[in-house]
């Protein structure tokens, strides 16, 4: 009597999940052919941007850049320009570095992880999502999908970033990616990072339609939102910011590029902090002068607004102001006057977008 071959469960998850990628994923265009370049870029701006608003962005920088020699030719304010909307801009300086550097070393993209992992920006994660997807490489990608898939799947404790934790996860991503002969690479990577956009989701999990709930031990404990366990978060910050919306005569707006991190390069209002024993005004003349060298009349008060970096929550107090002593031709020097329509089109940080929406100036 010939015994039916045992199927390891590592094996069988692997399969299960593949199958249920293959007829269930997203048709996202950079799916349809696995180029890679638009795959770095594609894996670039999803890093903090939710796929829905990279999709038109994608599609208007890679028409732009088709491949690295396009993106290392240009300038850096037009790679901003065409990143506008996507925020964290770092990831578009970084890029166009390493896209210098493969233009200056007359190659293409790199193939393996570690020649990957060698350029600027590019993590451990980038580096095996591009050489799997693009060129078949068994690299596993691990990103905060990925992350917290497993350590649901297989009940992972600890805090993200800390050693036993991340040990833990990279050993069960490896070996299920060697799972079942290392097959498809590229569509088991994915196939994770799916199930965790759009199954195995942070608060609430739809284990219900999990294909791998089956596999799941902390769907069988009832635990599946105990995991990953989260660290406590530092206090927050509080900090007060007084804002100045300047027109021309036009009704374009003033706005700075700044010139220190983070957000270097990024415009911005005329803007300062201050403290509860100053008056925003006070600050805002103040720093007017010293950070924009100009000087600010502060107008009437508008409707203020909170905003969040990180752990820093910022009061927003916006004002109309006017310049004390407007240049002949309107010219200020390191500043410029934008139309209200253009605003989507500079590189910006998301609160110039708020405080402009306040006072009714966005497109
Ligand atoms: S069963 Fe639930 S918790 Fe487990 S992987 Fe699936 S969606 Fe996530």
């Amino acid at each position: 009597m010939t015994e039916t071959p045992r199927v390891s469960p590592f094996r069988l998850l692997r399969r299960t999940l593949l199958a249920w990628f293959r007829k269930n994923k997203r048709p996202l265009p950079f799916r349809e052919s696995p180029d890679a370049w638009r795959v770095w870029v594609s894996e670039v701006m999803l890093q903090q941007t939710r796929v829905e608003a990279m999709l038109p962005r994608y599609e208007d920088f890679v028409a732009r850049f088709p491949d690295p020699g396009t993106l290392a030719d240009a300038s850096e304010d037009e790679v901003l320009a065409a990143w506008a909307g996507l925020g964290y801009y770092g990831r578009a300086r970084a890029l166009h570095r390493a896209a210098r550097q493969l233009a200056a070393e007359g190659r293409g993209v790199p193939r393996t992880a570690g020649s990957l992992r060698r350029l600027p920006g590019v993590g451990d994660y980038t580096a095996a999502a591009i050489a799997s997807i693009a060129f078949g490489v068994p690299a596993a990608a691990v990103d905060g999908n990925v992350r917290r898939v497993l350590s649901r799947l297989f009940m992972v404790e600890g805090f993200r970033g800390r050693a036993p934790f991340e040990g833990r996860i990279r050993e069960l991503a490896d070996r299920l990616m060697e799972a079942d002969g290392a097959r498809d690479p590229g569509g088991w990577n994915q196939a994770l990072m799916e199930l965790g956009a759009t199954v195995c989701a942070p608060a609430v999990p739809r284990c219900g339609r999990c294909p791998v709930r089956e596999f799941c031990w902390s769907r069988v404990a009832g635990r599946q939102t105990e995991f990953p366990e989260r660290p406590p978060r530092p206090p927050a910050v509080s900090v007060r910011l007084a804002v100045a919306v300047v027109r021309d005569g036009e009704g374009r707006i003033l706005v700075f590029r700044r010139s220190e991190s983070p957000m270097r390069g990024l415009y911005e209002l005329p803007c300062g902090e201050y403290r509860s024993d100053e008056s925003a005004e006070a600050a805002l003349v103040r720093e007017a002068t010293t950070r924009y060298g100009i000087r600010l009349q502060p107008g009437r008060e508008l409707a203020g607004f909170r905003h969040t970096v990180m752990n820093r929550r910022i009061e927003v107090v916006p004002f109309e102001a006017e310049l004390a002593d407007p240049a002949p031709g309107g010219i200020v020097p390191g500043g410029r006057f934008v139309d209200p329509q253009d605003l989507d089109r500079i590189p910006s940080g998301s609160m110039l977008l708020k405080a402009l929406q306040r006072v009714g100036s966005t497109p």
